[in-house]
């Protein structure tokens, strides 16, 4: 007579560790709580990178958020710069094309509080 079938047991429900053993089959044992793999595949404690490793970080240069930050700005400027192109073709036909600057009034301490005039390009007013 077969042996009636036990209920699955929540020991044997838990997250298997699946690391590649030596005849290459996965590993069966239960993995560590909170890891991916058994003790014998590195869920030892003090094994592996800390949750939310920061290791890798050094500038911050690179982090989803300053990307997200830089292609922003990006976008604002390329914005810019399409109206403004688009103004200068239709507004001023006579217009400089050259990127240099115009030279700046000379400004005195006191006339550094209130923006000169000049300062305003044409379009901006
Ligand atoms: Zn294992």
């Amino acid at each position: 007579m077969r042996k009636p079938t036990l209920p699955a047991l929540p020991m044997h429900q838990s997250p298997r560790c699946g690391a590649r053993t030596r005849p290459g089959t996965p590993c069966r044992q239960p993995a560590v709580a909170g890891k991916v793999r058994c003790r014998m595949h590195g869920g030892t404690d003090g094994i592996g990178a800390p949750p939310g490793n920061q290791n890798a970080l050094r500038h911050g240069r690179y982090t989803a958020e300053a990307i997200a930050q830089r292609r922003e700005v990006a976008a604002l400027l390329r914005a810019c710069r399409e109206q403004l192109g688009a103004q200068q073709r239709s507004g001023g036909a006579g217009a400089p094309q050259t990127r240099q600057r115009a030279p700046q009034p000379q400004r005195s301490a006191f006339h550094a509080q209130a923006p000169l005039e000049d300062d305003v390009p044409e379009w901006a007013r």
